[in-house]
């Protein structure tokens, strides 16, 4: 069996809100911290750009982070782009499908993702992948749900032949609560990072600076980030 260190995690990084708090809930838990990203033929880049930047201001914020900090991968996949339209990587507008699915639903992605993590992390020696999906302001997507990473987590460890922990931080808080997580992770400074710096709306607006962030305040994404803020700027 591969041996893997127990204070080490692989954290899915996308450059968005849930991300980027994940990132400083592994930066407070163990002693080396790696991410991984994915360039899947986004329709906009711009998630990808603020990646970098979060990761650069994560370092400047606090020097112990700096030091927990390892290497980022940011992996090339645009098979989802061949493999058919969703709101995601083409110009299909965001509505409800006839499968009960919104169109921004990408079949697969995070099975996929998350089994190229297990891969770098088998590589990489890291016991602990941890990543931001959530089933309680749940979008629909039958991937991000707790039995699926639990059975992913079964299906990886026997696969690989390995003892992988996959963790999810924000597998049962509200949008508001992930505030309030990162407020205790990283105190006012890391709540104003991931206001100014993340990225979460599906239209790629970088334009528009609301309360929560910049986003076209209109999309599925946007309400969801709007509303967990105002919930969470409501009880400070
Ligand atoms: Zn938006």
């Amino acid at each position: 069996m591969v041996e893997l260190d127990n204070d080490s995690a692989l954290v899915v990084f996308s450059g968005g809100q849930d991300s980027a708090t994940c990132l400083a809930w592994a930066l407070c838990r163990y002693a080396r911290v790696e991410t991984m990203g994915f360039d899947y033929g986004q329709r906009h880049a711009v998630e990808l750009t603020c990646r970098a930047e979060v990761l650069a201001r994560f370092r400047a914020l606090r020097p112990d982070w700096d030091k927990r900090l390892g290497q980022d991968t940011l992996m090339s996949l645009n098979v989802f782009q061949q493999l058919g339209e969703t709101a995601l990587t083409h110009d299909v507008s965001i509505a409800m499908t006839k499968s009960g699915l919104p169109s921004t639903f990408v079949p697969g992605r995070n099975l996929v993702f998350l089994t190229l993590a297990a891969a770098q992390a088998y590589r990489r020696g890291i016991r602990r992948l941890v990543t931001g999906v959530c089933e309680t302001d749940f979008s629909g997507y039958p991937d991000c749900r707790d039995d699926t990473m639990k059975a992913l987590q079964v299906a990886l460890n026997l696969g690989m032949e390995a003892r992988f922990d996959l963790r999810t931080p924000l597998m049962w808080l509200t949008k508001a609560q992930t505030w309030e997580l990162a407020h205790g992770l990283g105190g006012a400074e890391l709540v104003a990072l991931i206001l100014e710096h993340t990225h979460t709306c599906y239209t790629g607006e970088r334009g528009l600076r609301h309360p929560w962030g910049y986003g076209c305040g209109a999309c599925p994404a946007c309400e969801l980030r709007a509303a967990g803020y105002a919930e969470y700027a409501g009880k400070l």
